[in-house]
């Protein structure tokens, strides 16, 4: 965890953050914690920022209450042990899953929230990794289908054999969360980085772009790249994240595919989107690379609200055309920018 934790902080470049304001409640303020099992940063400058961190952090915990699986008594571990009955939720959990719905819908399943019992199987609730048999995935998969949960004003209703965990989602929308908190405060400079989650506001106090560092996914301890960005989400799903290596040597991934309950194998290593939602961004990262360099190629053209980085297994960086300005080039390797009017 301490890697990952020196891994995160060294993915952003946030540097001339003490010098930048002349006073303290010009001075960028920070605070550190680990909750949703990883570690956070968030740091804001403006003369409200002390109360905007307290009130950031204080809503952390309580979605990391709301949304936690292994919690009985949380939003999600009530709607797990429902049994088909309807559950009355927080409006955070009804929302969350709305987003995550839109996305089910728009990747054409890849983003499948009812994976619960499939990751369970391969371990990656618990860490206790095995390779399940393809008869038990079989039968799992069964009752992965999202479409069959219905989120509306404070309810929530989910098939007796379903559950789900927000894994792919919630820190994207607890992104989202703080920074209302930080406008509220009247905060015009924010970043935060919720495990590798990125997101901004505003330009950095001396009114440049923030830097953004995109991790190598084949030496997860450097990066391939910067990206520039003000007021918006930087957000990766990568297959070099949580893994275990298994008895036949090969490489087993966190991120299924809903279509075989095994890790997603379509082409991608790392997905980074860039835009203006972090529930959406982080719901994204997770459904692109599930659907692999050619879907997630006319997934972005039919879309037109977010920007990307890909990086294939072969190693080839693809960027999409309206982030490619932006990227700075850390590593050497063979680079296409992917166009709009493309044919694909
Ligand atoms: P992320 O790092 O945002 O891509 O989220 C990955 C996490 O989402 C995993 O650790 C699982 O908890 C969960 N997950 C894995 N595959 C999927 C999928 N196809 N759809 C939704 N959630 C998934
Ligand atoms: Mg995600």
């Amino acid at each position: 965890m301490k890697n990952k934790y020196m891994k995160v902080l060294s993915g952003i470049c946030v540097m001339p953050l003490l010098t930048a304001c002349g006073n303290r409640a010009d001075t960028m303020q920070s605070a550190d914690l680990f909750a949703m099992d990883t570690y956070m940063s968030i740091k804001a400058c403006g003369p409200e920022a002390d109360a905007a961190l307290a009130e950031a952090e204080a809503k952390i915990r309580v979605l990391e209450q709301t949304f936690s699986v292994t919690d009985e008594a949380s939003d999600i571990g009530k709607i797990n042990r429902a049994d088909g009955q309807p559950v009355a939720v927080s409006a955070d959990t009804v929302s969350v899953l709305q987003t995550a719905q839109k996305m089910n819908r728009e990747s054409g399943g890849a983003l499948c929230i009812s994976l619960y019992p499939v990751l369970r199987a391969w371990g990656f609730t618990t860490g206790e990794y095995r390779i399940p048999a393809a008869d038990e995935i079989k039968a799992l998969l069964r009752n992965a289908d999202d479409t069959q949960i219905f989120a509306e004003g404070r309810t929530v209703r989910c098939p007796a054999d379903t559950e789900i965990d927000l894994g792919a989602v919630a820190k994207g929308y607890t992104g989202d969360a703080v920074m209302e908190i930080m406008q509220a405060h009247g905060i015009s400079s924010a970043i935060i980085n919720l495990g590798g989650n990125v997101q901004t506001r505003g330009s950095r106090p001396d009114g440049t772009a923030w830097t953004v560092g995109i991790t190598d996914p084949f030496a997860p301890d450097s990066l391939i790249g910067t990206v520039s960005v003000t007021d918006r989400a930087v957000i990766t799903s990568g297959n070099y994240e949580r893994y275990f290596t298994g008895e036949d040597g090969r490489r087993y991934w966190h991120i299924l595919d809903p279509a075989d309950g095994c890790p997603a194998d379509n082409g991608l290593v790392s997905v980074t989107v860039i835009g203006g939602s972090g529930a959406e961004c982080d719901a994204l990262s997770t459904a692109l690379f599930v659907e692999g360099t050619q879907q997630a190629a006319e997934h972005w053209r039919r879309s037109g609200d977010f920007e990307m980085i890909l990086v294939t297994s072969d190693g080839e960086l693809l960027l999409t055309e309206g982030i490619a300005a932006d990227y700075t080039a850390k590593k050497e390797m063979p680079c296409r920018v992917v166009q709009r009017d493309e044919k694909p």
